[in-house]
């Protein structure tokens, strides 16, 4: 009895492995045809300034238009471009259209909003990333200063000899800096004071109860802090509650995203809202 219970568990375990490399093995053909059938798109997502409560920018964040599976979020398939290098194509890819849409968005509707692109630990690597940045602003017009590039603590420590310098001449051509996730990745605070960036963003799970849990707004109050001490702006992500709203304002925090003024929006809605003078419905 117990063979036959071991042989079924083998078979249960091996036919959720075949899917699970079935899958991957789909999703690698699939992303790799994507570019060229132009399946990717870009949701915005509004950042707010707490001073002015107006949107000061916007989060470009990555979506798929499945041909199959319809609209698929990052977290479905950047671990695969990752690891096929795909991601590469995909984040230049992210780069132009995001600063090709933000400086329409700022000719249209006159004003100097900025944009956030997330960057994989494996695009950061590449000293191709330079050209890449470079190409973007050139090609779409966007002032530097309105591009803020976000990566997480880890893919900045991955290999700091080579980080230091590339970090250096994006700071260079004026390009923002923003450390994502925030206090989730390695707890070394020394490199803060070698690289330089210029944004700490807090992450979402110190914000999930800040209004419950005095550990998390003891850390999200040190962070801010720690970042005003370094001179550095903060901006917390995944804002869902006015709770959360009074008590990260009360901490000093400048920007706010998530959310309770608005979820990542296609363009067509992004423009609606810009039409309107801006002004978010707050939930
Ligand atoms: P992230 O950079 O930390 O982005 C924030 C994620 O939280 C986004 O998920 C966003 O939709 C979600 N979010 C924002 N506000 C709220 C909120 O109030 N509540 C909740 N529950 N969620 C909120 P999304 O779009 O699924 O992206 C997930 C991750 O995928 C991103 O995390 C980022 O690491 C990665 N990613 C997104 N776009 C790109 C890209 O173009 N390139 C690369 N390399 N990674 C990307
Ligand atoms: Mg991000
Ligand atoms: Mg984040
Ligand atoms: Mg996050």
């Amino acid at each position: 009895h117990a063979k036959e219970l071991g042989r079924n568990n083998y078979q249960f375990f091996s036919a959720e492995m075949n899917d699970y490399l079935f899958e991957r093995l789909q999703t690698e053909q699939d992303l790799r045809q994507a570019l060229k059938r132009n399946e990717f798109l870009l949701f915005y997502q509004p950042q707010i300034d707490v001073k002015t409560q107006r949107i000061i920018g916007f989060e470009a964040l990555l979506r798929w238009l499945h041909p199959v599976k319809g609209l698929l979020g990052p977290l479905t398939f950047i671990d695969v471009a990752e690891k096929t290098s795909l991601i590469i194509a995909i984040g230049e890819w992210v780069l132009n259209q995001a600063c090709l849409q933000t400086y329409q968005w700022q000719q249209q509707f006159n004003n100097n909003w900025r944009v956030s692109v997330n960057l994989s630990a494996m695009q950061f690597n590449q000293q191709l990333l330079l050209e890449q940045v470079g190409r973007s602003l050139q090609a779409s017009g966007l002032p530097a200063a309105s591009l803020e590039l976000e990566i997480t603590e880890t893919a900045m420590l991955k290999d700091i000899m080579e980080t230091i310098p590339l970090l250096t001449a994006l700071k260079e051509m004026g390009v923002g800096l923003a450390i994502d996730d925030f206090g989730t990745g390695y707890s070394s605070l020394s490199y803060l004071k070698n690289f330089p960036i210029n944004t700490l963003k807090i992450d979402k799970s110190f914000v999930d109860e800040i209004v419950d849990n005095p550990k998390d707004a003891a850390i999200a109050r040190t962070i801010v802090q720690l970042a005003e001490n370094l001179g550095l702006r903060t901006i917390a992500e995944g804002v869902e509650t006015l709770e959360q709203v009074e008590m990260l304002t009360t901490m000093g925090c400048q920007e706010l995203q998530g959310y309770y003024f608005s979820k990542p929006l296609p363009v067509g809605e992004v423009e609606r809202l810009l039409a309107n003078g801006n002004e978010l419905k707050k939930s």
